[in-house]
C-alpha cells in the first residue's frame, strides 16, 4: 500500500477517509435504490419517471435540494437508511488499509467523510471494532450537500482555516467526488485502488 509512503514524504495530521470503496465495498443492489429514489423525487422532477440518459442519484439529490430545499432530504433519506441497513448484501475490507489505521490511530487524527448515512457509517464501523479510530463521522444527512461538494470538510475543520489546511487529507477510491470535493476546499487528496484492481 502506497499511502504510508506518500505519508512520509507529505506529512498530515488529519486523515479524512471515503468509506464505500475505501475501508470497506458494500455490497448493496444500487439500480433498485435509485429506482426507488426516483420515484419518490419524480414529483420535484418529472423526467425522473422515465430518464433519457444517466442520471446520478447522488448529484440529482443535490441538484433538488438546492431547488427546493431540505424538504429534499426529508423525503429521500428515511428511504435511504432503510436501504443501507436493510439491504447490505455483505461488506468487503480493504485489510491493508484497515491495518494502517488500526496500527497508526495514535499517530493522526482520522475522520469520515461518507456519502452514507452516518448511521450507517457508526454501525459498520462499530460491527468492524473500528469506531474508537476515529473522531468525526460526517455522513450525507449531516450536511446539506454530498460529494463532489465540499460541505462535509466543514464539519471537520473551518473554511477559513486556510493555515492548517495542508495537514488535512481526503483518502477515498473516487477523483470525482472525493477529489474535487477534496480541491474546492483546497487539501490534498490521496486516490485509493484497492477495489480496482481486484
Ligand atoms: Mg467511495
Amino acid at each position: 500500500m502506497d499511502l504510508p509512503i506518500y505519508l512520509s514524504k507529505n506529512p498530515k495530521k488529519h486523515l479524512i477517509f471515503d468509506l464505500d470503496e475505501t475501508i470497506f465495498l458494500l455490497k448493496l443492489p444500487w439500480q433498485e435504490y435509485k429506482k426507488d429514489t426516483f420515484k419518490i423525487l419524480s414529483r420535484f422532477n418529472p423526467e425522473l419517471k422515465n430518464p433519457k440518459g444517466y442520471i446520478s442519484t447522488n448529484d440529482e439529490i443535490n441538484r433538488l435540494r438546492k431547488e427546493f430545499g431540505p424538504e429534499i432530504h426529508e423525503l429521500a433519506y428515511p428511504l435511504r437508511e432503510k436501504f443501507e441497513m436493510e439491504s447490505l448484501q455483505g461488506l468487503i475490507p480493504n485489510g491493508p488499509l484497515i491495518n494502517f489505521i488500526r496500527q497508526n490511530k495514535d499517530n493522526f487524527t482520522f475522520h469520515i467523510w461518507t456519502s452514507q448515512m452516518s448511521k450507517t457509517a457508526e454501525w459498520l464501523l462499530k460491527k468492524k471494532k473500528l469506531l474508537d479510530c476515529f473522531d468525526k463521522i460526517v455522513g450525507r444527512d449531516n450536511v446539506d450537500y454530498t460529494k463532489p461538494e465540499p460541505d462535509g470538510f466543514y464539519k471537520i475543520f473551518t473554511p477559513n482555516d486556510r493555515a492548517r489546511k495542508s495537514d488535512y487529507i481526503m483518502i477515498g477510491d473516487n477523483p470525482d467526488k472525493d477529489g474535487i470535493a477534496a480541491k474546492k476546499a483546497g487539501i490534498d487528496y490521496f486516490y485509493i485502488d484497492y477495489f480496482k484492481k481486484e
